[in-house]
């Protein structure tokens, strides 16, 4: 039998992906002689079994659902996967630790717990892959909380039933993507929700962030394919009916999607699924001139012909993505279906592009099931894409800060903010750093505005890497909150984007949200301190 493959305790992904130290240092001469930074020299992180926890501040109840407070469980859930993590992570640091780690395997168990952290006092935080990128899954403790239990569903992910006419599959809220694919799979069908951290995040997540997937266009957040959910609040179940639309009053769907595991459990989504793929298109289009690139992407997301990928990269991006080295811009393009052959949507997407000053020299990639369409720029761009966040780990090693942040914003207010978030992103990263790279790639485009996804990286100051970054961070989410832009696209808001978040939305709402939090949850156990 195989050994078991383990996660990183402290990074992105695989622990099997690590790096050497002679890797590392191989990358860092690249990554310093790419962008200029010098005396990038490689360091190791804490190995688990050195992390000094404190002792927990409860007891495992005597309930019936497995609990435990061993101490490898509880580091692997004090944190996500942001940069502000994974620096702690690599330095050993887990002040911010969980008490209890709960593993339930059923809905009852997950009833229990929450009817025993509502009269113990105990905060509670719903973890699925704990890929947050915005603090949604650190134990952080208030006055009004004893302890804190981190609550993993991923022992809850099988696929429960699967409804072919109407093509929905009623699926277990812990589900991984590989694992809930795999079984979908096993009946020819797909969710297709491919977000770049499909590998290890869960549905549940995806749910309460409102994650953003696979699709550029139209089906671009997990919102668009969930047709029911049932969330255990410690109220208790609350359950919505599978419909393929209804207009009775405020959607309660609407409610849970983004809740962020503030208001309950998510246990299961009923999914819309789909058949899989047979035909797929890909193209890969330079562009000398940004600008004409942006009016290119904008026509095609108005012209109808609705892209699965549409994703527009700057000339930095192309470049650390190894996709183009000669300053274009290059459009990644792809279509996809279960049902026709795809030249001329991509032909006319292709015209569209050359009508603003796009070339494809290569023409475009056609495939049918089992053969890929994705070779040339448009497959090293998905190599590099899947291969981005180990880059982080080995970024964090070398002392780089490397981060990301997302919007979206009207499609005439764009040039201005893209304008703003570059000036005062590199100024605040040469405030903080010295020097910096910023670089911009669109990860979905609506009919009235695209969704920008910026990549900075900068020379930090060991020790001091996490003020640089705050000062960095605090710079680029001023700029959208002042542009009229949403603090966030699909990262969703947690701890980190809370104080952009509540300058974003209507104050009213924000009461109303904390009204139905009272009513959902009455002592407040949800994920105190997230999002609400
Ligand atoms: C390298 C990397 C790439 C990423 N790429 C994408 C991307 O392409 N698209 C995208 O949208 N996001 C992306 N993210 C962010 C992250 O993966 C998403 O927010 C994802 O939806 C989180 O899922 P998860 O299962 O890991 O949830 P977690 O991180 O465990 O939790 C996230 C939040 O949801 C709550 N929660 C989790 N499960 C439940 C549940 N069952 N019921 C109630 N609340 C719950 C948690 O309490 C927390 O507030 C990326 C993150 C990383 C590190």
């Amino acid at each position: 039998m195989s050994a078991r493959r383990e996660r990183s305790h402290w990074g992105w992904g695989w622990a099997d992906k690590w790096l050497d130290r002679d890797a590392r240092a191989g990358m860092g001469a690249q990554v310093g002689a790419m962008l200029g930074f010098e005396g990038l020299s490689p360091e190791e992180p804490a190995p688990l079994d050195a992390i000094e926890l404190a002792a927990p501040r409860v007891d495992a109840p005597e309930i019936d659902a497995p609990i435990t407070a061993e101490p490898a469980a509880r580091i692997r859930h004090t944190y996500g996967k942001s940069y502000r993590d994974l620096v702690r992570g690599f330095a050993g640091d887990y002040g911010a630790a969980p008490d209890l780690v709960a593993l339930p395997e059923s809905e009852e168990q997950v009833a229990r717990i929450l009817a025993w952290a509502s009269e113990a006092r105990v905060a509670v935080i719903p973890f699925g892959g704990g890929t947050s990128v915005v603090g949604g899954v650190e134990a952080a403790l208030d006055r009004d909380h004893r302890a804190v239990l981190s609550l993993d569903l991923t022992r809850m992910d099988r696929v429960l039933e699967i409804e072919e006419s109407s093509m929905s599959a009623r699926i277990q809220a812990g589900a991984r993507g590989p694992r809930l694919e795999e079984q979908l799979a096993e009946r020819g069908l797909t969710l297709r929700f491919f977000p770049q951290s499909f590998e290890h995040s869960t549905l549940g997540g995806w749910i309460a962030t409102r994650a953003g997937g696979h699709f550029a266009t139209v089906y671009t957040h997990i919102d668009d394919l969930t047709l029911a959910t049932r969330t255990l609040t410690p109220r208790g179940p609350m359950e919505t009916r599978r419909l393929p639309g209804s207009g009775a009053g405020p959607s309660p769907d609407r409610m849970v999607l983004g809740s962020e595991g503030t208001l309950g459990v998510i246990t299961e989504g009923w999914m819309q699924i789909r058949p899989r793929p047979t035909f797929r298109a890909t193209a890969s289009v330079r562009f000398d001139d940004y600008d004409k690139a942006v009016h290119a992407v904008r026509a095609l997301s108005q012209s109808g012909l609705h892209p699965s990928n549409c994703r527009l990269l700057d000339s930095r991006e192309a470049a650390l993505s190894f996709v183009a080295n000669d300053g274009s811009s290059v459009l990644v393009l792809g279509f996809e279906s279960a049902d026709h052959p795809l030249e001329p949507w991509m032909e006319r997407a292709l015209e569209l592009a050359e009508d603003h000053g796009g070339e494809c020299p290569d023409g475009a990639t056609y495939g049918t099931a089992g053969e890929k369409a994705s070779g040339g720029a448009a497959g090293t761009w998905k190599q590099a894409f899947i291969e981005a966040p180990y880059l982080q780990n080995t970024m964090v090693s070398l002392g780089v800060i490397a981060d990301t942040f997302e919007t979206a914003i009207p499609w005439d207010r764009f040039e201005a903010l893209h304008t703003a978030v570059i000036r005062n992103v590199r100024d605040a990263m040469k405030r903080a750093c010295g020097r910096g790279s910023i670089s911009c790639r669109f990860t979905h485009v609506y009919p009235s505005g695209p969704a920008p996804y910026y990549t900075f990286l900068a020379p930090a100051r060991r020790g001091a890497e996490l003020e640089q970054w705050a000062e960095i961070k605090k710079a680029a989410s001023d700029t959208l909150i002042a542009h009229g832009a949403t603090i966030t696209h699909h990262h969703a808001v947690g701890r980190t984007h809370k104080p952009w978040y509540e300058a974003q939305r209507p104050a009213l709402f924000g009461d109303a949200l904390a009204a139905a939090k009272r009513t959902l949850d009455p002592k407040g156990v949800m994920n105190p301190g997230c999002l609400i």
